[in-house]
């Protein structure tokens, strides 16, 4: 399997760090609002990346952060006039309902910035103690000349950076040793959610998260780190000068990002108006339509979003459902024959587009050539399966598309409507397990329940539930 790794500029093979596992680690959203298909974009190529991981038999630990503090987060409170967790807490909610619907799997771990507070302290303090950072007044900075290797990931010379800050006049941050500094931990202003530390009572800077989350859940050196690609510099090359200062060691062995979505061939932004929540498009399209466009080019080249290709995404995809259907009811007719000669040798001829799927995800996840394999078996099955077939023959064309497809995240199984009285009847199923003190078998329950779109809230007056 080869990789693109941004730190060599190169694709290289993948060797994991410890064999048959991989360690990997997405920088989430800030959650202020609702998520835009723009950061859709790395949850669905990064989980699509760890669903082929698995496929080929690795066991991935894959986290994936919430920035939960941070400026957004807490000119939105002010606004609301609530606490700042209040805003994050429920677009946590909404973003995991968003990754649900896009049937991007829940990472290993979500761990949340304000929850590690702790470990941020402690690896700016070994980063003071080794000459790394210095405190001025209550705000910690990263001395970033200290570190030979920095500007290894984004490829930039460290004199044409300083030369071109120079000219900008930060106010505020005079007292830095060289404007390429950058803060670790910073005092707290009023109003602001702020924790004590040995330099004052503040909040600690975004790129410090990231470090300690990734070196909490998955050790100080991994395989993958990931993100989009506006987060190569300064935020990855301030992870890797936080981490390989504080650690001495490689942080992550191979970088990948994913390129931008665009709107109508202009960047997407909110001042220019192009802007689209994920919401947004669930209110028109299955979230489904949204990953198969995704999928349908590389991860590495810019996509661009309009009405015609989100149309031409739902054909393409309708086009491997109805397969499926058809597939399905000729399952339901067919003769439990053996298998002919001739099917045989059919079914030895599909294997070339498991094959060619598998090249293409090999090559750097090509997701588009993936598709395009996956659409050659579903014509391939349109073809030689028929009234007459055997339902072994059938069948096995069928788990041959499901396969695929499942590694791409596509459910191709058009859901059944669950009836009011089974919701009824699992929500009782949940009481009597948590009379019995059985919360595991309580959560999976609810969980079940979730995957179907239902949505249980306790009350005071008993379970309450609703349709997402
Ligand atoms: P943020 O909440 O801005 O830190 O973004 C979360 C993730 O979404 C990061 O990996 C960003 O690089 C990515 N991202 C933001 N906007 C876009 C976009 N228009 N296209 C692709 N990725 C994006
Ligand atoms: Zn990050």
């Amino acid at each position: 399997m080869k990789l693109y790794n941004t730190l060599s500029k190169q694709k290289e093979e993948f060797v994991p760090l410890e064999p048959g596992k991989v360690s990997m680690y997405v920088c989430g959203p800030t959650v202020y609002n609702l998520i835009h298909i723009g950061n859709a974009r790395p949850m669905i190529v990064f989980d699509t990346v760890r669903r082929y991981m698995e496929y080929k038999g690795y066991e991935v630990n894959y986290v994936s952060n919430f920035t939960d503090v941070d400026d957004k987060i807490i000119a939105k409170a002010i606004e609301e006039g609530v606490d700042a967790s209040v805003i994050s807490e429920r677009y946590i909610a909404e973003c995991k309902k968003d990754m649900a619907d896009m049937n991007v799997k829940p990472a290993t771990t979500h761990p949340l910035a304000t929850q590690e507070i702790d470990g941020m302290i402690h690896m700016i303090h070994t980063l003071i103690d080794k000459g790394f950072a210095y405190d001025v007044n209550g705000t910690v900075y990263f001395r970033t000349r200290k570190f030979d290797e920095y500007g290894k990931l984004s490829h930039k010379n460290l004199d044409d950076l300083r030369s071109g800050n120079r000219s900008l006049k930060v106010t505020g941050e005079a007292q830095k040793e060289d404007p390429l500094d950058f803060v670790l931990w910073k005092p707290k202003k009023e109003g602001e959610p702020s924790w004590p530390s040995p330099w004052c009572d503040g909040r600690p800077g975004w790129h410090i998260e990231c470090s300690v989350m990734s070196k909490k859940y998955l050790g100080e050196e991994i395989d993958i780190h990931a993100g989009g690609e506006d987060l190569v510099f300064p935020h990855h090359e301030n992870e890797i000068a936080q981490s390989e200062c504080c650690n001495g060691k490689q942080f992550a062995k191979y970088w990948l990002h994913n390129a931008f979505l665009n709107i109508d061939n202009r960047k997407m932004s909110k001042s220019l108006g192009n802007f689209f929540t994920v919401r947004d498009i669930a209110a028109k399209y299955d979230l489904q339509v949204l990953r198969f466009f995704m999928l349908s080019a590389h991860y590495r080249s810019p996509l661009n979003f309009s009405a015609e290709l989100m149309e031409a995404s739902k054909s393409g995809l309708d086009r491997i459902l109805t397969a499926v259907e058809n597939l399905k009811s000729l399952m339901g007719n067919a003769a439990e024959t053996a298998v002919t000669d001739a099917e045989q040798s059919l079914l030895s001829q599909a294997v070339a587009y498991t094959e060619k799927f598998e090249a293409a995800m090999d090559d750097d996840f090509n997701t588009a050539d993936a598709v395009s394999a996956v659409f050659e078996l579903v014509k391939f099955a349109n073809t030689n399966a028929g009234a007459e077939s055997s339902r072994t023959f059938v069948n096995q064309l069928l788990e041959q598309i499901r396969t695929l497809c499942d590694i791409l995240g596509l459910i191709v199984d058009r859901e059944e409507e669950i009836l009011d009285q089974d919701i009824e009847d699992l929500i009782a199923q949940r009481q009597a397990a948590r009379k019995e003190r059985n919360f595991a078998r309580a959560d999976e329950i609810r969980d079940e329940l979730l995957a179907k779109g239902i949505v249980l809230e306790d009350t005071r007056e008993g379970v309450k539930w609703k349709r997402a």
